[in-house]
């Protein structure tokens, strides 16, 4: 029997669709259709102090506008709080309240996580300090010896870390009240059943800790493609922040003109006989076999340990 395959693409509405994250919707879609799987759009507006008010529904409808249609319900994780809070439920064990602030976190530090958070000391691991009152939930991770986590990337390969060193005792609950990014996409994924993570290569440092948290949830593993992360003239990766500008798809050569530039980014070889696509179909109908002719190649360099995870 053929295994289900589902794949996603969940972007967190801060802002409206540019550059970089079309391409992790590009990849993700590609992925999907390639293998005849299903698509899952996720809107992650769970932290919603940086949510911005209409970015998902933009989000939603460019999506549409590119032809990428979305199988089944859209999901909100800010409509799903009391599944986040009894997923936390489950592993309480393994949890503890922290009571230290930002500036006692900065300050007793370890060092930086590879995505830039302050790896915290432990200070709380063995109860609040008196007279101290919880302000956050944090994960135990493992001592270190036994806190390796190990997994290949479709794309980058075998990817180790040691999460007493490379991240440490991490968020589940924030100070402001919001379930982690962490949490919530462990529980999403697993809730939604997706078994083909394609995203952006900036969250390949969180894999570990997610996958640390489906060990404790007892939730499957899915495989894991990170696709590079776009960049501007300064080396930035691109965001709100950064001041990327939106994709826009106003009309169809609007709309393949970006769908081309993603799949250039991608190295897709597009086999277009030197003819731009003139429609968004056309442009489907070249990319979706490009992906797979990429994933060959990937899996042509890669020993052959590992080739099977393109198939
Ligand atoms: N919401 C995240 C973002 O927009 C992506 C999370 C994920 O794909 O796991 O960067």
């Amino acid at each position: 029997m053929k295994q289900p395959f589902i794949g996603r693409f969940a972007p967190s509405p801060t802002g409206p669709l540019h550059a970089g994250s079309l391409v992790a919707a590009l990849a993700s879609y590609l992925d999907a259709r390639w293998h005849d799987g299903a698509w899952l759009v996720r809107i992650e507006d769970i932290d919603e102090g940086r949510s911005v008010p209409g970015a998902a529904e933009g989000i939603l409808e460019l999506l549409d506008a590119l032809g990428m249609h979305a199988d089944g319900e859209i999901v909100w994780q800010s409509r799903r709080k009391h599944l986040y809070q009894a997923a936390a439920e489950r592993i309480l064990d393994n949890t503890y309240p922290c009571g230290c602030n930002r500036r006692e976190i900065a300050d007793s530090r370890l060092g930086f996580a590879p995505d830039g958070a302050a790896i915290y000391a432990g200070t709380c691991r063995h109860g609040l300090p008196p007279g101290r009152e919880m302000r956050s939930l944090r994960v135990r991770v493992p001592e270190t010896g036994l806190d390796e986590i190990s997994f290949t990337d479709r794309f980058a390969g075998q990817v180790t870390q040691h999460l007493a060193h490379d991240s440490g005792d991490f968020l589940l609950k924030r100070a402001d009240g919001f379930w982690a990014y962490q949490l919530a996409v462990v529980v999403d994924d697993a809730g939604q059943g997706v078994t083909d993570v394609v995203r952006g290569a900036d969250l390949l440092d969180s894999t570990p800790r997610q996958i640390y948290l489906q060990h404790l949830l007892g939730v499957p593993t899915p495989r894991y493609l990170h696709v590079p992360v776009v960049r501007n003239d300064n080396g930035e990766k691109l965001s709100k922040q950064t001041g990327a500008l939106a994709v826009t798809a106003g009309d169809e050569s609007a709309a393949v003109a970006a769908l081309v530039q993603s799949a250039r980014f991608l190295d897709l070889d597009l086999d277009l006989a030197q003819a731009p696509p003139r429609s968004r179909d056309d442009f489907w109908q070249a990319a979706i076999p490009a992906w797979g002719r990429l994933l060959a190649r990937r899996a042509a360099a890669w020993p052959t340990r590992l080739a099977a995870a393109a198939d």
